[in-house]
Parts: C-alpha cells; structure tokens; sequence
C-alpha cells in the first residue's frame, strides 16, 4: 500500500514539474534579454574596441570627459578643455570648485549582456557603478561616508560632474551622480545614456514629452517597459532631478565588475 502512496507522490510531483514550464513564460521575456554589441557601441569614447566574450561585455575606459570644464585647470588638457563654471548649473546654488582635478585612469567593465533580475538585491558600492555614453562613470547617490549628496552638489560643474578627490584609488576620477547634461543635450533626455555594472540600460529623465520622477520609479529607480533600443521591453533606470537620482536601493539585476 504504501508503494502505492509513493507512486502517486512520484507522479503528481512530474505532473507539476511539467506544467510549470509554462508558467514561467511570463519570467522567461524579462530575463531572455541579450543586448546587441550594436548597442554598447554607442559608448563612443572608449579605449579599446567594446567586445563580448562568454556573456559579458567588455568596456574601457580612461573616464575623461569629452566636454569642458573648470576642474581642467593645470592639467595637461587645460589650453583645449578648460573652461570655467558658466552659472547654468540649475542644481548649483553657489558653486565652489573643489580641488581636484581631472585624471585618465584605465578603468575596465566587464557587465552581463543578458541582465537578469536578482534574487538578492546587491547594494552599490562608493566608486563606479555604471559608464555613460562618453565613457564618463556613473557613482550612486551617496558622498564619501555615505552622507547624502547636498554638499557635493555646490562642486557639480556646468555638465553636471565634478572629480573624486585623492591621488590614488581613483584620485581624480570624473563622474557623474545625476544627469550628465552634456550627453542630454546632444544626444536627447529621453534616450539611452548609459548602463549600470548589472547591465540594465540608463535613459535620460523625460519619457513621453514628462520628467520623471523618483515616484514614478520602483525603488530600483527603474521600470520595464519597451524602448526604442529594445522594442519587445526591457527594464530600465532613468535618471531624475530628484534623489536618489540613478539608483535606489540597489542594483535591479546582478553586478557585473569595474576595475582599475
Ligand atoms: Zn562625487
Ligand atoms: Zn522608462
């Protein structure tokens, strides 16, 4: 009898595992993302050519910017790229320029080109976490100590950037903590700007003719829905003018590394 009983288990538990194939259709589209080389080479200030080996992409970067700015002052780009503070930095109250100054570095991502939603969320880290367009890096929401950005803010240069202090371990290291509005202006505010080291996609702050705010977000700081680089959806971050700016509670998916 008791065979019996076990024989029944043994095939209610195969009918079950059969049938939940189907039911995870719905999972499958969000996590069968792979992203087209075609995409991340609109990083167009890289060191070396984008590639894609055994599922990561491979980015590299000296993380200088491509547009001006004050904190080029006595470098040895300041005769082309310095240009001081312009006042139109609408986040700056009374700038003051901080004392570093821009340095190349060789910073290397390596990032999922199938990103997939975590199971456990991965905080991010103080340094980069993400590369623009411009091959500039993206840090989180957070100062030096984890206190939040409003001091920093008065340092942000007329794009929206300013550098990491120190001399080593990414002394000198530009970045942006909020829309970069060199990339904006150019390449538009509602397109693809960037990604984060867990390989989801970074649009600008205005979808459909309205800036977005955090609320409008989960508390990722994104949403999935389709995009005109990914018509059959995607989730992505969006920046947006209020904190955190790029990214909540963590990354959305898995992390991929940045090294230097
Ligand atoms: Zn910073
Ligand atoms: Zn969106």
């Amino acid at each position: 009898m008791k065979n019996y009983n076990l024989l029944f288990l043994f095939v209610v538990l195969l009918f079950y595992s059969c049938s939940s194939d189907e039911d995870s259709d719905e999972i499958l589209v969000e996590n069968n993302i792979e992203i087209p080389l075609s995409i991340y080479q609109k990083i167009y200030k890289t060191t070396s050519e984008i590639y894609i080996e055994d599922g990561f992409v491979y980015i590299n970067t000296d993380g200088v910017p491509d547009h001006k700015s004050p904190y080029f002052l006595d470098t040895e780009w300041e005769n082309e790229m310095y240009e001081a503070y312009d006042g139109t930095n609408p986040f700056v109250t009374s700038f003051n320029l901080n004392p570093n100054r821009i340095s190349a570095g060789n910073i290397r991502f390596k990032i999922p080109v199938s990103p997939k939603k975590a199971q456990i969320i991965t905080e991010t880290s103080m340094g980069p976490i993400g590369v623009s367009l411009n091959g500039v890096t993206f840090y989180n929401q957070y100062a030096g100590g984890g206190a939040p950005l409003s001091n920093e803010i008065n340092s942000f240069d007329q794009y929206n950037g300013h550098p990491a202090p120190g001399r080593n371990g990414g002394g000198g290291r530009y970045h942006y903590h909020m829309e970069p509005f060199w990339l904006t202006k150019n390449h538009g505010k509602n397109t693809l700007i960037g990604f984060l080291l867990d390989g989801f996609p970074i649009y600008g702050p205005v979808e459909n003719g309205q800036e977005l705010k955090s609320a409008d977000l989960d508390d990722h700081h994104g949403h999935s829905h389709s995009t005109s680089d990914f018509p059959d959806g995607i989730y992505h971050y969006h920046l947006t003018p209020d904190a955190p700016y790029l990214n909540g509670i963590g990354y959305y998916g898995v992390p991929g590394t940045v090294s230097e």
